[in-house]
């Protein structure tokens, strides 16, 4: 079992040859903040087992403790390092199949931003509905695509 994801641009990849951890959502304001939405989505993974295989994350140090990774091309964060420790947290969204996350818990729930029954609530439009379907039928994509490659991007 393994998993690999990386930043937007494809910059930077990497790989887990091991088990995820468990995941979490944090509400505290440097989360929010480090990742420019509502909470930090992380996953664990044993920082033995995580290869970087194309490419090298920035790190901000964000307090005497932590390091956040990101990729200082495109921005997108990828990591949330502890001091010292043995595991590693990886930003959720940055996976290839971020839908192997396994949530168990929410911290620092006193920051929370939204009512998420709330949000849940709201009214949906999805993705193939008639109106948005034409929008996205003229996006091109330069994202890089959930899997490796051997090169990127294609055309370089
Ligand atoms: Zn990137
Ligand atoms: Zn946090």
């Amino acid at each position: 079992m393994s998993a690999s994801g990386g930043c937007q641009c494809g910059a930077v990849r990497f790989r887990v040859d091991g088990e995820l951890g468990e995941a979490s959502i944090c509400h505290c304001r440097m989360c929010q903040k480090a990742m420019g939405g509502l909470f930090g989505p992380f996953v664990s993974a044993e920082t033995s087992e995580l290869v970087w295989t194309r490419g090298a994350r920035k790190r901000f140090q964000s307090s005497n403790k932590v390091q956040r990774g990101f990729c200082a091309d495109c921005g997108t964060p990828l990591t949330f390092e502890f001091e010292g420790a043995k595991h590693i947290g990886l930003a959720i969204g940055a996976l290839d199949r971020p839908a192997d996350a396994r949530f168990v818990e929410q911290l620092a729930s006193g920051a929370r931003l939204a009512d998420f029954a709330a949000l849940a609530a709201l009214p949906e439009h999805a993705e193939d509905e008639p109106r948005a379907a034409a929008h996205l039928a003229s996006i091109q994509s330069y994202q890089h695509p959930d899997h490796d490659t051997d090169a990127w991007p294609p055309n370089a």
